[in-house]
């Protein structure tokens, strides 16, 4: 790849936006930095969600203080009893250590 400006060998350049191949005279090149940059920010953007997801389960919303762990989120397991008489059962599930309590009676 050549400069578009003065048309010289472009050489690879290291920036805190990322890797690009760049103009030895300092012409910039638009194109190439701007790939540069959104591949520079999309990374970033999925090693956020990844730090998000980690460890914590996304469906651990309901307000239960885990009796191992201590921790206030968990997730409501509904196990459905329609083949029975009896009432369907709930569990909560800690979002942390995913320790799973059976509730007595019935949710609201
Ligand atoms: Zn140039
Ligand atoms: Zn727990």
């Amino acid at each position: 790849m050549f400069c578009k400006t003065c048309g010289s060998l472009l050489v690879p350049k290291k920036t805190p936006y990322g890797k690009w191949m760049a103009c030895p005279n300092g012409h910039s090149q638009p194109e190439l930095v701007q790939e540069s940059k959104d591949i520079s920010i999309k990374n970033k953007e999925e090693g956020k969600r990844l730090e998000v997801n980690l460890g914590e389960n996304p469906l651990a919303v309901h307000d239960h203080i885990c009796p191992r762990c201590k921790h206030d989120k968990a997730e409501l397991i509904e196990i459905s009893a329609s083949y029975s008489d009896e009432d369907n059962i709930y569990r909560m599930k800690c979002g942390k250590c995913k320790f799973v309590k059976q509730l007595e009676g019935k949710v609201t």
